[in-house]
Formats: C-alpha cells, structure tokens, sequence
C-alpha cells in the first residue's frame, strides 16, 4: 500500500467511483425517498419504552440488491414500518452515490418486541444496529456482512483480512438517515473515534450545514456500557401516530417537532422572543 495519504485519498475516490458534480446534481434533485405510501399512517405500533416495551403489526425488513440482514440478526428483523423504511431509503440513497454498496443491518427488534438478549433497548421497534461500509487493506470499498470491531485508527481485523471504516459511505448514510422528511432520529451511539472521522469527511465534503449540526448532536459515544466500535446502534423517536402509546425520553431537539407540542420555536429563528 502507498504510504501517501494524498495518493490514497485520489485512489480511495477512483475506486469509489465517486458522483460527478452531474450526478451530484441528479441527487440533489431526488425527490427526498417521499412516495404517497410514506406519508400514509402504517399498521406499525411501539408500545413503551426501547428498554420496556413491545412492538405490535410490526413489519419485517427484507435483503435486497442495497442491503443484507447479517446472520444472527435473522430474528430480530422487526421494527416500526417507520424504521424500516428509514433503514432502506438510506441504503438505497448510499448504493445510488456508491454503485453496489450493501448496508450490514443487524438486530432490529424480535417480532413482537420485548426483551431481546444480549441488548437492553431494542424492545419496541425503533433500535437497529447497523454495520460499518468498510474499505480492504488496498482501500477498496468492500461489503462485509458481519460487524467488525475496529481500533482507534478505526481498522479491525476480520478472519484474517485487515478492514478500514469507509467514512465517505458511512458519512453517506448518516446524512441520509439524519436528512429523512418523514422521520426523526434521536441517537446514533458510535465510538468518538468513529464520530470524530465522520465529521472530518462532512467538513471535507461541504456538508449541509444543517445536517452536520445534527449530526454533531446526535451522533455520541454512549456514557455507560460498550462504546459501539463495531456498528452504529440508531433509535428513532415514536411516530406522531403511535403516540401517546409510544414512549420517548428526552433529548428532544429543537428540528423534531412533535404532534404533542405546542408547535416548537425553532433556536434557528433569531427573531423569536
Ligand atoms: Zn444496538
């Protein structure tokens, strides 16, 4: 492998046949993953807490050609039909920037929710841990449908091959999850290390400045238990029309408007007393 960073980062954008400023434009014109079928109320109920409570007419998350259930999560692929639709729009807006990534997604909730060992949370349908895009020892972008943990230099080892975190597809799926319409995420718990590479690429890339605030506010390394240095754990707040049977605690940040609220008064307009 070359030892020059400058030389790696051109081929590591070669490899990834990264978008043209016309496909950049092509996506910034995608109608933002809203089909008629989004804005209508689904079946999907979470009860409770992620810590206690169930998950009733969840809906299953299928593989398709842009995302992969790893084993081991083959029973635990419930989640609010809110959940999984965020969970594919992202995976498909990735593949769409990055032609034939495939996002890991690993445990969501059991199918009726309730207690799902090893984890505490993921008991109402709206937790999902989902993989690292990783790139090869020769930074080629490679799709590996197991978690990998990886150091602080963010590279792990795997059945003997070396992987590195791809932050251009991983940024990539963080602005998706965190740029969707219809649907708000809470937490995305990774490692500083892991938040720290995201960031970098979000500056480099110009980034919304809108979605780089969230991002610096809901990605954070969790105080207590494991620091997630294998896979990013994202929960979702409760659907408008699951409340007030869905149960969320705070934060609650200034963009997520809730139905229960008097509307919010956003800290973006200087103007509000
Ligand atoms: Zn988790």
């Amino acid at each position: 492998m070359t030892g020059d960073p400058v030389l790696r980062e051109a081929q590591h954008a070669e490899t990834h046949a990264e978008p043209s400023d016309e496909d950049l434009d092509k996506i910034a014109r995608m109608p933002r993953s809203v089909s008629p079928s989004d804005l209508e109320p689904n079946p999907s109920v979470s009860v409770g807490y992620p810590n206690r409570g169930l998950l009733r007419f969840g809906m299953r998350i299928n593989d398709d050609k842009d995302l992969q259930v790893k084993v081991g999560s083959l029973d635990s692929r419930h989640g609010t039909g809110e959940l999984v639709r965020l969970i594919e729009s992202a995976a498909h807006e990735v593949a769409f920037r990055y032609p034939r990534a495939q996002l890991t997604v690993g445990d969501l909730s059991r199918p009726g929710g309730g207690r799902s060992r090893p984890h505490v949370s993921h008991q109402s349908g709206r937790d999902v841990d989902l993989g690292f895009y990783m790139l090869d020892r020769r930074a080629t972008p490679v799709n590996v449908h197991i978690f990998v943990r990886l150091n602080n230099q963010a590279m792990g080892k795997q059945w003997g091959n070396l992987y590195k975190f791809d932050a251009a597809r991983n940024w990539a799926l963080i602005e998706s999850l965190l740029s969707q319409p219809t649907t708000d995420v809470q937490h995305i718990f990774v490692s500083n290390a892991i938040k720290r590479r995201l960031i970098n690429r979000a500056v480099k890339e110009g980034a919304n400045p809108e979605v780089l605030m969230r991002a610096k506010r809901v990605i954070t390394q969790p105080r207590h238990g494991a620091p997630h240095r294998s896979h990013f754990h994202v929960r979702i707040y409760c659907a408008d029309d699951d409340r007030p049977t869905c149960k969320d605690r705070p934060p609650f940040y200034a963009w997520h408007q809730r139905a229960d609220q008097a509307p919010a008064v956003s800290v973006l307009k200087p103007n509000d007393s």
